[in-house]
């Protein structure tokens, strides 16, 4: 007999987590206190409250969270004090939740009060100052999105390859899967292999990113990882049996963003640990209500992981 399987044990574990948003991983309490802060300094700030805007009694799904990143999370973390405090906070629920070693993505965005360099380098700064650096090893994942330019995309790679030495790991695409031609950014991806990042992709989230084309185009920038794989039709699954791609599978994300039928017990990981890639599962874009967040576990060893040493 094994040991029981409780939440106790669950935290207990030492986890790796390898699929996680860095905005998607701060809790509605710690937006809420951002927002306390911000408002104290400017009073005039009409941003609606966290913990209304994230209401658990809402329906959220991947129509309704997108907007509420793009549109709400990413303007209340606009400024570097932002930037600090939430990336400190996600950094010690991790390690409280027994995660040992994490990859944190995030899409470089500027504001008024900082460019993309400036957003790269506080997170890397929060990284490096951690208190928790000695029983939690994270490194940075950056992300392009989905609506980026081309020219965007490769500022993105850019910015990769400059921090690489303080512990960007890898490039991501992201995003609204309904959104974004992603033959535009092949060029992006190429320059980010040359220059020995690595490579991962949330890949066939919605059926509408899942057109044959679209999947083949991704399979060509040669990603080492592969993010979701929901809608895979059977050639695609092939190759990437093949191929041998690691695979990170979001099974809370899936089940509470209503990416997939049905609960848990019916999610698709199990059609995938069948194929012998390295499958990891992680815990992605955590909707907003904490009670359900499923805490990450490694399920295989991966061994495609990205560290930079
Ligand atoms: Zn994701």
């Amino acid at each position: 007999m094994g040991p029981n399987v409780d939440a106790a044990f669950t935290k207990n574990l030492p986890k790796i987590e390898l699929h996680a948003h860095l905005t998607g991983s701060i809790t509605p309490q710690c937006l809420h206190e951002i927002r306390t802060q911000r408002r104290s300094d400017d009073p005039d700030l009409t941003l609606q409250d966290p913990l209304e805007a994230m209401s658990k009694d809402k329906t959220w799904n991947i129509m309704t969270f997108f907007p509420l990143f793009s549109k709400y999370i990413y303007e209340l973390c606009s400024t570097p004090a932002s930037i600090i405090y939430s990336t400190n906070a996600v950094l010690r629920d991790f390690k409280e939740d027994g995660v040992v070693y994490l990859e944190l993505r995030t899409t470089p965005r500027s504001s008024s009060s900082m460019s993309k360099d400036d957003y790269v380098n506080t997170i890397l700064s929060c990284i490096d100052s951690s208190p928790d650096r000695n029983v939690l090893t994270t490194y940075l994942i950056l992300s392009i999105d989905r609506r980026n330019s081309p020219k965007e995309a490769m500022e993105v790679v850019d910015l990769a390859i400059k921090y690489r030495p303080s512990g960007v790991v890898g490039v991501d695409l992201c995003g609204d899967p309904s959104k974004g031609d992603v033959s535009t950014f092949k060029e992006a991806f190429h320059r980010a292999k040359l220059h020995g990042l690595k490579i991962t992709l949330h890949f066939a989230e919605i059926s509408a990113s899942s057109s044959l084309p679209e999947l083949k185009t991704l399979l060509s920038f040669k990603p080492d990882r592969l993010g979701h794989v929901i809608h895979v039709p059977e050639t695609i699954q092939k190759q990437i049996e093949e191929e041998q791609l690691g695979l990170e599978l979001c099974i809370s994300c899936n089940v509470q963003a209503r990416l997939v039928e049905g609960d848990v017990a019916d999610h698709h990981c199990m059609s995938w640990i069948k194929t012998g890639c390295p499958v990891i599962l992680c815990a992605s874009i955590p909707v907003p209500n904490p009670s359900q967040w499923l805490i990450s576990g490694c399920r295989r060893t991966m061994s495609v992981s990205l560290p930079v040493n």
